[in-house]
C-alpha cells in the first residue's frame, strides 16, 4: 500500500469547461496552461485542448513553450510574457511560437531580427500598470511594429485588474480606454480571462483568453450565476490514516492552537503543507469525509492534518477525505485560507497526479 495522498484530474470535466466557454463567447479561444496548467500537467492538459481543437495556447515564456512542442503540441502556441533578449528569436522561429510585446525594447530586437514573421500580440496597458503599452504609447508602438517587415499579423490585447470583482466598475473603464485606443484599428482583439469570461461580455472581443474557467474553478471571491456551470478538474483527496479519540479541553497539533470544547473524535489524514495545502489555513477550514462536510482541527503540519469526525460517527481508518474537488469548490477552501485557487493549485507538490 502506498501514501493514499493523490490529485485526480478529470479530463472529460476540462472538456466540458471549454464548451461551456465557449458557449459563453462565441470566439476563438486562447487556452492558458502557463506554470504546467496551474500545477494539473501542462502536457496532458495541453493534448486535450488540442484534440478539442482550441485556437492557442499561451504560456508564460519559451522554455514552458519548448515543453510542450517537444511532447508533439502543434496548436499555435503564445508566450504571454514574450520574450525577455534576442537569443529566444531563432528559438522561437524554430518553435513556431508568438509573443506578447509589452515594452519598446522587444521592438527594438524585432526591428533586427531577420528570420520569418512573427504573429504578434500587441499588449495595451488599460489600467493593470503591469507590463504594456500606455494609450499614448499603443499608436506609435503599432506603427512601428507593422512597418517591420518581420512582423505577421498583429493582434491587439490588454488584462483586466479587476474583473473578478463582479461589481466593480474599474473593468468598465479598462474596456472604455481599450475600445477608445483602438477605434480606428482593424485587427483582432483579445481582452478577456475567465472572469472577463465569465462576466463581461461586452469585452468578449475576437479571442477570449481563459486559464482558471478552463480548470472548473471560479474566479470570483463570492458565488457567481455561473458557478454550477464548471466542473472542477482537480480533484485532491487522502484518506484518514489514524483516529483518536479525545477528551474535552485537549490540543491538536503544533502551537496547541486548537483545544477541544467537548468528547472529539479526530480523524488524522494523510495530507500536509509538503503535498501543497496551505498551512496558513486557520483552523475551522472546510473538509469532505466520504462526501459529509467537517472542518480542520488545529494547524497544518508537513504530511498530517486532524479533522473533526463527531459530525461523522461512522467514520473509519480508510475514508477518503477530499480536499478540494467535486462538493468542495477550491475556491472555498482558499477563501477560507485568506488566498486564491490558483495558488492552492500551482503549489501542489509531492502528490501523484492521475489523469482519468
Ligand atoms: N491572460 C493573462 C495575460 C494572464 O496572465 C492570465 C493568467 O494569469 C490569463 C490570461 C488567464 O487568467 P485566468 O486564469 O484568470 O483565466
Amino acid at each position: 500500500m502506498s501514501r493514499p495522498a493523490k490529485a485526480t484530474i478529470n479530463l472529460s470535466a476540462l472538456r466540458h469547461n471549454l464548451s461551456f466557454a465557449r458557449s459563453l463567447a462565441g470566439n476563438k479561444v486562447i487556452g492558458v496552461i502557463k506554470a504546467d496548467a496551474y500545477g494539473h500537467g501542462a502536457i496532458p492538459i495541453a493534448q486535450v485542448l488540442q484534440e478539442e481543437q482550441i485556437d492557442c495556447l499561451a504560456v508564460a515564456c519559451i522554455e514552458e513553450a519548448i515543453v510542450l512542442r517537444e511532447a508533439g503540441i502543434k496548436t499555435p502556441l503564445l508566450l504571454l510574457e514574450g520574450f525577455y533578449g534576442s537569443d529566444e528569436l531563432p528559438l522561437m522561429e524554430y518553435y513556431n511560437l508568438s509573443a506578447v510585446i509589452q515594452q519598446k525594447e522587444q521592438i527594438e530586437i524585432l526591428q533586427k531580427w531577420s528570420g520569418k514573421p512573427f504573429d504578434i500580440w500587441l499588449k495595451l496597458d488599460t489600467g493593470m500598470h503591469r507590463i504594456g503599452f500606455l494609450p499614448e504609447e499603443y499608436k506609435p508602438a503599432y506603427t512601428q511594429l507593422r512597418n517591420c517587415p518581420n512582423v505577421n499579423r498583429i493582434i491587439l490585447m490588454t488584462h483586466f485588474a479587476c474583473a473578478d470583482e463582479s461589481e466593480n466598475d474599474y473593468t468598465q473603464q479598462q474596456i472604455d480606454i481599450f475600445r477608445q485606443t483602438t477605434k480606428n484599428f482593424t485587427e483582432e482583439t483579445c481582452l478577456c480571462n475567465s472572469a472577463g469570461v465569465m462576466h463581461w461580455p461586452q469585452a468578449h472581443g475576437d479571442w477570449i483568453r481563459p486559464g482558471l474557467m478552463m480548470l472548473g474553478s471560479s474566479p470570483f471571491n463570492g458565488p457567481h450565476e455561473h458557478d454550477h456551470q464548471l466542473q472542477p478538474v482537480m480533484e485532491l483527496t487522502s484518506q484518514i490514516f489514524a483516529i483518536r479519540k479525545l477528551n474535552a479541553g485537549v490540543p491538536i497539533s503544533y502551537g496547541a492552537t486548537y483545544v477541544t470544547d467537548r468528547p472529539t473524535t479526530v480523524g488524522v489524514v494523510a495530507m500536509g503543507y509538503a503535498d501543497g495545502y496551505p498551512r496558513h489555513a486557520p483552523s475551522g477550514g472546510p473538509v469532505l469525509v466520504n462526501g459529509q462536510r467537517t472542518r480542520v482541527l488545529g494547524r497544518i503540519s508537513m504530511d498530517m492534518m486532524t479533522v473533526d469526525l463527531n459530525p461523522i460517527p461512522e467514520a473509519k481508518i480508510g475514508d477518503t477525505v477530499t480536499l478540494w474537488g467535486k462538493g468542495l469548490p477550491a475556491t472555498e477552501v482558499a477563501h477560507h485560507a485568506g488566498t486564491i485557487s490558483y495558488e492552492l493549485f500551482c503549489n501542489l507538490k509531492r502528490v501523484p497526479i492521475q489523469y482519468v
